[in-house]
């Protein structure tokens, strides 16, 4: 990696743009006083990304400025830029992720300006970047803001004044070490983060703690009510489904009972209505006037009958008297017995009696012949009738054909009778038929009625049966209401559920346990279920995740605490290696400046412990916890002198010694330029040889930029430049021949 070239555009003294290219190993940059060589230094410190301004000599930002001259006006910018070779890819790329930058370009520039009111632009090959960025790229080639490799005017002795710990960061950064510095740095800082997030992730979960406690309570609750749904529901499967089947099979009986009772019963009706009814004409009635008519007839018969049978007795009685009439002949007085004038006067009262009181003149008229003729039959009887002999017997004849008649009469009246009398027995007959159905249909009826009762009570039965029966749907309804509200849609699942063989419990058992359940259920109270569970399940996954994070930080604070040890470890080995290795040289240098003598460095270790505000509370911190501090201490024996505190040195003795010591620092690890201003302005001219060789030693290692009024250091550079006020009051740099430098030599 080398140094190409430097361009100061008003910076400080250089008012216009001026050019200084290193092309040789020694640069040599001579000039009057005050022309404005050291701020060539000062530039070179400022685009490497010096930020003490004291370094920069200024105040502020605007000091670094061109100030305007006489004839230049003051400018309101100062950029300053190197300019470095990367053939060989030191420089590949800057930066991390989206915003890195390529650097795969043969040259890099750095660049940083300033503005008045004390603003910073840095630039990496004209790309803005940050101060962060110049550093890592400078890093990489192990120049480090300690600026070991650019000694000041009047600085050269300023390894030796400055404090051990300050030394110790000089010589880390010489031996390129400020990388492992960088880096434990970057892992502490890291390290710190991780712990603060730490402490704020594990205040998260001591916040959120006694909500997933309470949270948990509630789901246990939940599951609890969940595992007594998921009872209930199972419960309610069989309960129902044995409650429904058993309503419908009720239903299914009371319907068929009901049925067969109505069919009966309106078989019953319909017997019933079948049976005389009690408002048509009474048989009885009929029978009875019948009966009436017949008697009545046979009483009109036996009257003409035994009007008959007296005319025939008369008749007889009419022939017995002519029969006699003929063995009284001839006799004038007849003698006739009372008695049998009394029977025929009666039968003569009698005879017109009736007369009187039949209805048709027919009769009548039958009646009054038949009296007439009884009349005459007794006068007749009585009537002597001795000359008429012949007359009797026609009479007596005539009687008798009468008789016949009479006789013929009775007959067909007995004819009649008989007649009349089947007829009777035909209605008795009848009649006892008739009273026996009757009897018969009164006690169907009877038997119709109790049976009608029967089925009118069982039908009562039946009403209240069903009665219950519809208490028992509306239970059932209502019931798997309520259960949707408790289980859900899940109730429904009962109509699927297969009933399987007997159960040795009741429905009424069922029932009982449903609402136990049920209360425990309520007892539970788990409204809004699943936003609580939800919601643990949120805070359960955010407090895993939380644990989780714990856990990744409490790895990578484990791992960058190994990291930090190891680069530690790694730090010291390297340093005291380092150490080592410039004590060789500084012995070299040492004793080739002074003729002989000792050198050495000595690592001092300082413990103490760690600030108060890093200590966890209440815990004593463990011996390895305290931090200690190293330093370095400069240890000179001059020849022939026993001098050996470095304050006792005189100006040169100090300039020497702290020379040597920067040269051996260099030659350890030669950094890619070194900048000495001045550094040989303390030296006699024997010792401005030595330094001579050692310059040329030291710049086949390292670019060298020495800014000398030496004309020996002169002498030993390759190309110079002078450094001039002009005549517009602006420094210039001019490249000069060694004759032409000279002028400037003290
Ligand atoms: P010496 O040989 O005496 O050490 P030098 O060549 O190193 O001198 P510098 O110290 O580099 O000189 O320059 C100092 C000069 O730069 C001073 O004259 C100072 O006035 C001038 N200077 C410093 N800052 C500014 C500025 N901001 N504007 C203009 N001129 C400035």
């Amino acid at each position: 990696m080398k140094l190409k070239y430097l361009e100061i555009t008003g910076f400080k003294s250089f008012a216009k743009k001026n050019t200084l290219h290193f092309d040789r190993p020694v640069v040599g940059v001579v000039g009057p006083n005050g022309s404005g060589k050291s701020n060539v230094v000062e530039a070179i410190r400022f685009v490497l990304g010096e930020q003490s301004m004291k370094s920069l000599r200024g105040k502020a930002g605007s000091d670094l400025i061109f100030k305007g001259s006489k004839m230049l006006p003051k400018l309101g910018r100062a950029s300053v830029s190197i300019a470095f070779d990367n053939k060989d890819r030191v420089f590949s790329s800057v930066g991390e992720g989206p915003e890195s930058i390529a650097l795969t370009f043969d040259e890099v520039v750095l660049s940083r300006e300033v503005y008045a009111d004390g603003g910073n632009k840095y630039l990496i090959n004209g790309t803005e970047v940050r101060l962060k960025d110049i550093n890592e790229v400078l890093s990489r080639v192990h120049i480090g803001a300690s600026g070991h490799h650019i000694i000041s005017q009047g600085e050269a002795d300023r390894l030796l004044s400055a404090s051990s710990k300050d030394r110790r960061v000089m010589i880390e950064d010489a031996l390129g070490l400020k990388m492992y510095q960088y880096r434990i740095k970057e892992s502490e800082r890291k390290l710190e983060k991780t712990r603060i997030n730490m402490k704020e992730v594990s205040a998260q979960r001591r916040e959120i703690v006694p909500h997933i406690q309470f949270l948990k309570k509630q789901v246990e609750k939940i599951e609890k009510a969940e595992e007594f749904r998921t009872e209930l529901s199972s419960l309610y499967d069989e309960y129902l489904k044995r409650e429904e089947t058993e309503i419908a099979r009720l239903t299914e009986a009371l319907g068929q009972e009901e049925k067969v009772l109505t069919l009966q019963l309106e078989a019953i009706h319909s017997e019933l209505n079948a049976l005389p009814k009690n408002t048509d004409t009474p048989v009885d009635e009929i029978h009875q006037r019948e009966r009436i008519e017949l008697q009545e007839k046979e009483q009109a018969l036996r009257k003409v009958k035994d009007e008959l049978t007296r005319a025939l007795g008369r008749l007889d009685g009419m022939i017995e008297l002519e029969n006699r009439k003929k063995e009284y002949t001839h006799t004038e007085e007849v003698r006739i017995p009372f008695s049998k004038v009394q029977l025929f006067t009666n039968e003569m009262i009698t005879s017109i009696e009736e007369a009187l009181s039949s209805d048709t003149l027919s009769d009548i008229h039958e009646r009054l012949s038949v009296l007439k003729n009884h009349v005459h039959s007794f006068t007749s009887t009585y009537e002597t009738h001795a000359p008429v002999e012949e007359e009797n017997t026609i009479l007596l004849d005539d009687i008798k054909k009468e008789q016949l008649l009479l006789k013929e009469k009775i007959d067909h009246i007995t004819q009649e009778e008989q007649v009349l009398i089947s007829a009777r027995r035909t209605l008795d007959a009848k009649e006892s038929a008739h009273r026996e159905a009757r009897y018969g249909s009164e006690h169907k009826k009877l038997e119709l009625s109790i049976k009608k009762n029967e089925i009118t009570n069982a039908l009562s039965l039946l009403a209240v049966k069903r009665e219950g029966l519809t208490k028992r749907k509306t239970d059932f309804t209502e019931e798997v209401q309520e259960g949707s509200v408790l289980v859900g849609q899940q109730i429904f699942s009962y109509r699927t559920f297969v009933v399987e063989g007997e159960s040795i419990i009741t429905q009424e058992e069922r029932r009982k346990k449903i609402e136990r359940i049920k209360i425990r259920l309520e007892d539970s109270g788990s409204a809004g279920g699943s936003d609580v569970i939800n919601e643990y399940k949120e805070v359960t996954e955010r407090d895993a995740f939380l644990m989780k994070e714990l856990a990744d930080l409490e790895d990578s604070i484990k791992s960058l605490e190994v990291l930090i040890a190891d680069l530690k470890s790694t730090l010291d080995k390297e340093f005291k290696n380092g150490v080592e290795k410039i004590n060789t040289e500084f012995q070299k240098f040492f004793s080739t400046m002074f003729g002989g003598g000792d050198a050495f460095l000595s690592v001092i270790v300082e413990h103490k412990k760690k600030r108060k505000d890093d200590e966890e509370e209440g815990e004593t911190l463990l011996e390895d916890e305290l931090e200690f501090e190293r330093g370095i201490d400069i240890n000179v024996t001059l020849p022939h002198k026993k001098v050996k505190d470095l304050h006792m040195l005189s100006g040169g003795e100090r300039s020497l010694a702290s020379i040597a010591l920067l040269f051996a620092m260099s030659q350890v690890n030669p950094p890619p330029f070194l900048v000495l201003d001045e550094t040989d302005a303390a030296l006699d001219e024997a010792n401005s040889k030595r330094y001579g060789d050692m310059l040329e030693n030291l710049s086949a290692f390292s670019q060298l930029i020495v800014i000398t009024h030496n004309r020996e250091t002169m002498s030993r550079s390759g190309a110079m430049y002078g450094v001039t006020i002009g005549s517009d009051g602006g420094s210039k740099l001019l490249s000069v021949k060694f004759e032409e430098a000279t002028q400037y030599a003290k």
